[in-house]
């Protein structure tokens, strides 16, 4: 296993899912971890979890769309820990379920505000943090396979994980010579809350189509997602800057 002692990483709606996974996993490979998330219970567990293991965590409770709210998430996390290595921008939300002719303007507005908004809140604060670190840092933003294909139903929430692509490949190529590396994961499904909560519950018709629109006929774990997020903050991935890396089970595969 790979160490990050002495590391400090970041992640965006730590107290659910992904984030908690991600959180977790962090912190069992020695880095200290900042959860960062609206959900006060939930980032709580994720930090009294960490602390069980013998990690080091603090919630910081931040909502992703205010740019002041993620100015003061990474202001915090150097505060407390002196640094920040790796930023998992993670926070997401499902958003209305319609077709582009029935979608709520209000609504589809929400869901681009929060999964990509957001993600630029969080990159805009993050990156002049570690471009002024001499050992630089590592972004990883969430994205999702329908940051690639579309999905019918779900137009806000595909175009606005396009969006974190687009985002994320242009401040690669900002940042190829600062020593901060950023990129993005493309998660298949994964079973999380989030998926509860779009109607695909276990046994549910629905999740038994969608578990069938990947090779692997499964959903993904949470603890899959956070691994592939673990090796590219890792040196492993030294010369791996600006990709969009699928981690789906073989969905984009058709
Ligand atoms: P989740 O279990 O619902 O966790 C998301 C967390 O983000 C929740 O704690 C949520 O709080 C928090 N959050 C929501 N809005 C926020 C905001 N404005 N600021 C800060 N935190 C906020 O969802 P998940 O499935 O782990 O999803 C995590 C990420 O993975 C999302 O970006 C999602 O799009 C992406 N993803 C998920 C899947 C999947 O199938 N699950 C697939 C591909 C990509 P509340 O619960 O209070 O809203």
């Amino acid at each position: 296993m790979v160490s990050f002692s002495d590391a400090v990483a970041l992640v965006t709606g730590a107290g659910s899912g992904i984030g908690r996974a991600a959180a977790l996993e962090f912190a069992d490979r020695g880095a200290s971890v900042v959860v960062a998330d609206v959900d006060t219970e939930g980032s709580e567990e994720t930090v009294a979890q960490i602390e069980d293991g013998g990690g080091d965590a603090i919630f910081v409770e931040t909502d992703v769309t205010d740019p002041e709210a993620t100015d003061s998430m990474v202001e915090t996390a150097v505060d407390e820990f002196g640094r920040l290595d790796y930023a998992f921008n993670n926070a997401g939300i499902g958003g209305e379920q319609a077709t582009v002719d029935r979608y709520d303007p209000d609504e589809w507005r929400a869901v681009i505000d929060v999964n990509l908004v957001g993600v630029f809140n969080c990159m805009r604060s993050e990156l002049g943090r570690m471009q002024d670190q001499e050992e630089g840092g590592v972004i990883v933003n969430n994205s999702s396979v329908l940051g690639k294909v579309g999905f019918a139903t779900s137009s806000g929430y595909s175009a606005a994980k396009h969006g974190v692509l687009g985002l994320t490949k242009s401040a690669a190529l900002e940042n190829g010579e600062t020593g901060v590396r950023i990129n993005a994961v493309c998660p298949g499904f994964i079973d999380t809350p989030l998926l509860a909560e779009g109607g695909m519950s276990s046994g549910s018709e629905a999740r038994e189509q969608i578990e069938s629109r990947h090779a692997m006929n499964r959903l993904g774990t949470p603890e899959e997602i956070a691994n592939a997020v673990v090796w590219l903050c890792d040196d492993d991935a030294s010369f791996v800057t600006g990709e969009a890396l699928g981690v789906d089970g073989g969905y984009l595969s058709q």
